[in-house]
């Protein structure tokens, strides 16, 4: 089937980027949030983005106005029901997302295309309070996504062949390489990502390396481009604590047990490069280690 134009769910840090590669790759885009603001500092920063991509030749002066052409905001759900494909990318709470699609379904056309950017909940169990769940699927870019090359295509267990295909080719056409992953906590990125993040901060909590050790070992001893606990200052530590809980509960494997010391930099509300404090200090010039 033939998907031409996309409806996004969320005008937050990953909806705006999405919007931005679905316009650019010639889909017309209407994205719709709670908040007026929302809408419109996403228009903005997506503008924004896209004259950087112009400065650096990347894209031309063309393709960057008509990437602004494609883009309408509504603050009206159900006028979303008239696109071919529903990206959803609003706050990660279950309540929220099951609202979104419940609020969504009376509009939908038939053919209509529901999927989740969600990092943890299951696609399965978002899928089941649709009237559609062959046509539900997790749809998993990655931040920033103008920049990211993965985008995980999770199956829920109803999803049919015919949506996986269709979803897959909007992938290829965003310029980006599709994952397949099954509906199991956590995906595949994230599944293997934050274990490792985990572990590094379990490396630290047992005072087997100090921050700058531990990066720096990650870094030239496995040519990672970054060291793991620059990385969860990165992603947000409050993130990475949510997603490791997601994995100890949901595999109930004691081995994806949060560390203790990653709970206290969340208690302590030292999230990372978000709060200018995490395993690095990001208040002076350069980032100092914070242990
Ligand atoms: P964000 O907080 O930046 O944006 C969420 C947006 O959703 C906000 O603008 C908010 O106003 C809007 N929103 C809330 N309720 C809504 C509703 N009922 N209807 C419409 N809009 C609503 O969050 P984000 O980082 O962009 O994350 C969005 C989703 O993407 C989450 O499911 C998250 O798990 C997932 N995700 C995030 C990342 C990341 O690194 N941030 C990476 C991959 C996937």
């Amino acid at each position: 089937m033939e998907i031409s134009k996309i409806g996004i769910v969320g005008a937050g840090q990953m909806g705006n980027g999405i919007a931005h590669v679905c316009a650019l790759a010639g889909y017309d885009v209407l994205m719709t949030d709670i908040s007026q603001d929302s809408l419109d500092a996403a228009v903005a920063l997506i503008n924004k983005n896209l004259d950087r991509q112009v400065a650096r030749e990347k894209i031309t002066v063309e393709a960057k106005s008509d990437a602004m052409a494609r883009i309408g905001t509504t603050l009206k759900l159900p006028e979303l029901g008239q696109t071919d494909l529903v990206i959803e990318a609003a706050t990660e709470r279950e309540s929220v997302k099951t609202a979104i699609f419940e609020d969504l379904l009376p509009y939908l056309q038939p053919h209509t295309i529901l999927t989740s950017n969600t990092s943890s909940i299951s696609i399965t169990r978002l899928a089941s309070r649709t009237d559609r769940p062959e046509k539900f699927m997790g749809f998993h870019f990655m931040n920033p996504v103008p920049i990211m090359k993965l985008v995980e295509l999770i199956r829920g267990i109803a999803t049919d062949e015919e949506t996986f295909k269709a979803c897959q080719t909007v992938v290829d056409r965003l310029g980006k390489t599709g994952a397949a992953a099954e509906d199991f906590p956590a995906f595949i990125v994230n599944r293997i990502l934050m274990p490792m993040i985990n572990e590094a901060i379990y490396t630290l909590y047992e005072g087997v390396g100090s921050v700058k050790s531990i990066d720096t070992s990650l870094k030239l001893g496995a040519n990672h481009p970054m060291g793991p606990l620059e990385l969860a200052d990165f992603i947000g530590l409050d993130t990475c604590l949510a997603i490791m809980n997601v994995l100890h509960e949901g595999l109930a494997d004691t081995k994806y047990r949060p560390c203790p010391l990653l709970t206290k930099y969340v208690e302590a509300g030292w999230l990372g490069r978000k709060t200018q404090r995490g395993f690095y200090d990001y208040r002076g010039e350069e980032p100092v280690p914070t242990r």
